[in-house]
């Protein structure tokens, strides 16, 4: 296939919230007689919104919520999705590689590059192995299967080692507190002495109170040695220690993908793509880079630290790129990426989570709410939106219906 010259090809890499947000900007956007084609390439069929992914293993959200399929989302867009792997990119030929059943190549006018990271699971020996990895929904499935398997045996514990408490581990290790109660044991391994380093006090005390009152153990300063099928090496200041447990889970680490690694881009030491204010590329006007894969900065600030690699960043970023793709492809100024922090939010078990932002700080039930209504908001499409909040709306009465018509012993 060949983009034609008539016709300019915009091909987006990764349908996260870089991509697909930049995707549904670029087709809302008014292009008059010159719309070119608009292509979404993703290895799943389902756009993934991560910050939720946590409530499926509670069963408080369903998978449709969460992971809508891309098939549904783009319906009334003028977006073509292709669900394949990205193998190959050359930026000379201006070609992308896909592999998978129907191997094919996509030549561009505009790339936009929205890869987003892995999490590298050899870090220690035994990791890739033993331990689940958690930033997919093959992850939530497959953990959700390991989790079913332990609570059929007969075992009167389940003992989980949850390794990181960055927002991941500690957002997971309190939900799965809340669906294993007396049953769960768990415990954090965190390497420095405090949890969350990144978030604002009043949400790391919130944290801090949530998990100390799970009884969850957090093992500080430690790091991790091996993983086996059935234990987990600490290393508390070269005091090692074997401990055993039933299922380890590692959320450590945001690793740039060897696809986006090997690209003669320039980049940062930790693989990001250095992008100019407007997020095209420093080597390749035509190529746009965002989200966990690029090292962004506030146009306003540009001497401040990097913007962090969040949902919230990715989001805001494919907003401005996919203003920026039609910009320099219609002769019109393109904008510098300009960053609002709206603050941070975290899911603390089932019925509690804590935010700080805007001015405000809340825990307990209330940012519950608030959470939810927040991501709701930020979900990719009206309907979606709509879909999502009438099921919310219609549960609790759903459950209680189901309560009453269950026969009482
Ligand atoms: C469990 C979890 C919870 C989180 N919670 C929050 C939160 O509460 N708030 C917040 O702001 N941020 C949160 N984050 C971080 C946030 O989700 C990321 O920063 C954000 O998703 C980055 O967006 P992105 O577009 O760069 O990448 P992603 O959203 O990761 O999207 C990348 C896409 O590229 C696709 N892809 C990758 N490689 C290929 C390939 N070779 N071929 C084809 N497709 C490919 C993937 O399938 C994926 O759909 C969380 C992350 C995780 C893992």
């Amino acid at each position: 296939m060949t983009a034609s010259t008539t016709c300019p090809r915009i091909v987006i890499l990764g349908g996260g919230f870089g991509g697909l947000y930049a995707a549904l900007r670029l087709d809302r956007l008014d292009w008059g007689d010159r719309r070119p084609e608009i292509v979404l390439v993703d290895r799943g069929d389902r756009f993934v919104f991560l910050p939720l992914l946590y409530e499926l293993m509670t069963g408080e959200l369903q998978s449709w919520e969460v992971a809508p399929p891309f098939s549904e989302l783009l319906v009334g867009t003028q977006i073509r999705f292709v669900q394949a792997p990205v193998e190959a990119i050359d930026l000379d030929g201006r070609q992308v590689s896909l592999g998978g059943d129907r191997p094919q190549q996509l030549t561009y006018d505009r790339l936009v590059l929205a890869l987003g990271c892995e999490t590298p699971m050899d870090w220690v020996p035994g990791a890739a192995d033993y331990a689940f990895p958690f930033r997919s929904i093959a992850d939530a499935y497959r953990l959700e299967d390991r989790l079913r398997a332990l609570e059929a045996t007969d075992s009167d514990k389940i003992r989980i080692a949850v390794v990181g408490g960055g927002y991941s581990g500690v957002e997971l290790a309190c939900k799965l507190a809340d669906r294993l109660n007396d049953r769960g044991r768990l415990r954090l391994i965190e390497k420095s002495d405090q949890i969350l380093r990144n978030s604002p006090n009043f949400n790391r005390k919130a944290a801090d109170k949530a998990l100390e009152e799970r009884g969850i153990w957090i093992d500080w300063e430690t790091g991790v040695r091996d993983i086996g099928p059935d234990r987990i090496m600490l290393d508390y200041r070269g005091h090692l220690e074997d401990i055993p447990v039933d299922l380890t889970i590692w959320t450590v680490g945001n690793r740039v993908p060897d696809l986006v690694r090997g690209l003669p881009l320039a980049k940062n030491e930790r693989d990001q793509v250095l992008v100019q204010p407007t997020l095209q590329t420093r080597d390749r006007p035509e190529i746009f880079a965002l989200g966990d894969i690029a090292e962004m900065r506030d146009a306003a600030d540009p001497t401040a630290s990097p913007v962090p690699s969040t949902g919230q960043a990715a989001l805001q970023a494919g907003d401005y790129a996919g203003w920026n793709v039609w910009a320099s492809l219609c002769d019109r100024p393109l904008l510098p990426f300009r960053y609002q922090h709206l603050g941070e939010m975290l899911a603390l078990g089932n019925t509690s989570a804590t935010l700080t932002g805007l001015g405000l700080q809340l825990d307990g039930p209330l940012a519950y709410a608030a959470r939810r209504l927040v991501y709701l908001y930020r979900m990719p499409t009206l309907e979606h939106q709509i879909k999502v909040g009438l099921n919310w709306m219609a549960k609790p009465l759903l459950d209680r219906l189901s309560d009453l018509s269950t026969p009482r012993r």
